[in-house]
């Protein structure tokens, strides 16, 4: 599949997060440009502490951007705009993420993402440069799981982001990939095929010893589970809505992983059908 035939994008940043370019508008334009049939925003996800303000937005900007995307809807019905965000789990804001964005703000989906992770101590380690141990990898394997089990999320971004800063994939990256997928499949969680990672890849010096993400043995392991997976471009310039998603798709054909349903997903009739 060549990058201009990818339609539904499900992965998407604002100027809001401080290192993406573009309002939701600006995404749209292009979306249809492109011939898309899907834009779901979803950028860095708010925290009602305001917590990690460094690559989000603040949480008093909640209300502009989910009415950045509700406006929209009304200028571009040409296009399916599916309201979401990409969080890390807090436990202690456990409600928060259904009572208010679930419920109040009607978000159609959640991403779950660990940036950072909770480590045996339950302290945060910041997911680049922290998963460089036999350790560090339990925990945020741990940490996903623990992401996944409270079914808050749709899908897991980049699951195998730990390849930014361990160079050798070993059985303590088996162990940990293995303790994911058996969790994204006992819970439905779709794993994302993640293809900004594809254009760091592309980009990066040869002095880097890392393999950065996606990275394949994982997406070979996830052939033993039962998992369904999600190709997405993670832009963060409206130019990148379809950047390397032919490569990322390449990696789903060549292992024969499935894809999620793009139609089901945000679709909060269908979600709220199936649990009922
Ligand atoms: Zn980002
Ligand atoms: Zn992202």
């Amino acid at each position: 599949m060549q990058d201009s035939e990818f339609q539904h994008n499900f992965h998407t940043h604002t100027f809001r997060c401080k290192h993406a370019k573009g309002d939701v508008a600006d995404y749209c334009e292009r979306a249809l440009t492109y011939g898309m049939k899907t834009l779901g925003v979803s950028d860095h996800s708010a925290m009602p502490d305001d917590r990690w303000l460094q690559a989000r937005m603040h949480y008093i900007d909640l209300p502009e951007y989910t009415g950045a995307i509700d406006r929209a809807r009304e200028q571009f019905p040409g296009l399916r705009i599916v309201k979401g965000m990409e969080c890390e789990y807090v436990p202690e804001h456990r409600n928060w993420y259904e009572d208010e964005l679930r419920g109040e703000y009607e978000f159609d989906y959640l991403i779950g993402a660990a940036h950072f992770f909770l480590d045996e101590d339950d302290d945060w380690v910041g997911t680049y440069g922290g998963t460089n141990s036999a350790k560090a990898l339990v925990e945020f394997a741990n940490y996903n799981v623990k992401m996944m089990e409270t079914r808050l999320f749709d899908f897991i971004a980049h699951p195998d982001l730990f390849g930014n800063c361990y160079a050798e994939w070993d059985a303590n990256c088996e162990a940990a990939s293995r303790d994911m997928l058996a969790a994204a499949a006992e819970f439905g969680v779709g794993m994302e095929v993640n293809a900004l990672g594809i254009r760091k890849q592309a980009a990066k010096s040869a002095s880097n010893p890392y393999p950065l993400y996606p990275w394949l043995p994982f997406w070979e392991l996830a052939t033993d589970y039962d998992v369904q997976v999600i190709v997405n471009a993670d832009a963060h310039r409206p130019e990148d809505l379809q950047g390397k998603t032919g490569e990322a798709f390449a990696i789903v054909e060549q292992l024969g992983l499935r894809h999620m349903d793009v139609d089901a997903l945000g679709n909060r009739s269908i979600v709220q059908g199936e649990t009922a």
